[in-house]
């Protein structure tokens, strides 16, 4: 597995550790910049961003986001894998009529609150290219050819929920289905690293609930779960939440897949998740 790690630099801080011709300016002021993670630099960026920020109190690097390649082989020897959907829209189904019951949710850190009606999404704001997108709010939405391959696959352990385009209005969508998964007993278990950004375990655990549900803001390596709580399903999710309750943001639960979805949506060229491997200790 090769793992890289693209930072958005502050392009006034980004000299100190980056050639001019290295990386992407995004317009004038960041610079996107794409290094492995155990290249000795990226050490460095997390030593910059904490220089950076007692020094001038702004940031080395903002956005980050962390890329894992596998071989061949690798794919296909795992047993399980995470599936990560990557194409994200707006609005949430929060913003056009869906409910959710809040009294549901942990009174600590607000994850886990049951969706109480159906998806209300205007289709017109569904990624079309994307077979599979979620809202900011978390709901995962599928198109019918993603339900169809499910049902002939034989996938258990999805629901295939209705999706109401109009939230004056209980009729379905025959194009868009949300997402559910079924089980959620999956157990994150070390040596998975959640955390604040790559640099930061949060060690005071400033993110993570004290309940234990919620374990932290940002997934930071592959998963591990124990065996014991994998069960049988091809599609599940893990007990334990990650994220942060603001706004229209939840929590959400880690999802897994089996080797057999996987196939399915390499197979079928699924666009809009990315996969990585997971295991199971
Ligand atoms: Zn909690």
């Amino acid at each position: 597995m090769r793992e890289t790690c693209e930072f958005r630099v502050v392009e006034e801080f980004a000299p100190q550790l980056f050639e001019s011709t290295e990386g992407k300016r995004l317009g004038d002021s960041v610079r996107k910049v794409e290094i492995a993670t155990d290249d000795p630099r990226f050490s460095a960026v997390g030593r910059l961003q904490l220089e950076t920020r007692s020094k001038t109190d702004r940031s080395f690097f903002y956005g980050w986001n962390i890329r894992r390649r596998y071989s061949k082989t690798e794919l296909d020897n795992a047993v399980l894998f995470l599936l990560n959907v990557t194409s994200v829209f707006e609005p949430a189904g929060e913003e056009c009529g869906t409910k959710y019951d809040d009294s549901t949710a942990c009174p600590r850190c607000g994850a886990g609150a049951m969706q109480a009606t159906s998806l209300f999404l205007p289709e017109s704001r569904i990624p079309k290219t994307k077979e599979i997108s979620k809202t900011i709010g978390g709901e995962i939405v599928v198109s019918q050819r993603v339900k169809e391959l499910f049902l002939r696959h034989d996938v258990t352990g999805a629901a295939l929920l209705p999706l109401c385009p109009n939230s004056s209005s209980s009729a379905e969508s025959n194009a868009w289905f949300q997402l559910g998964v079924l089980e959620a007993n999956a157990e994150v278990i070390a040596p998975t690293r959640v955390g604040i950004d790559p640099f930061d375990d949060d060690v005071k655990g400033e993110c993570r609930c004290p309940l234990g549900d919620l374990v932290g803001l940002n997934l930071l390596s592959e998963v591990t779960i124990t065996s014991g709580s994998r069960g049988e399903a091809d599609i599940f999710c893990t007990r334990q939440f990650v994220g942060v309750r603001r706004g229209l943001l939840r929590p959400e639960r880690i999802i897994l897949i089996s080797p057999k979805v996987w196939r399915v949506l390499v197979s079928e060229k699924i666009k809009g998740v990315e996969i990585e491997v997971a295991h199971i200790a």
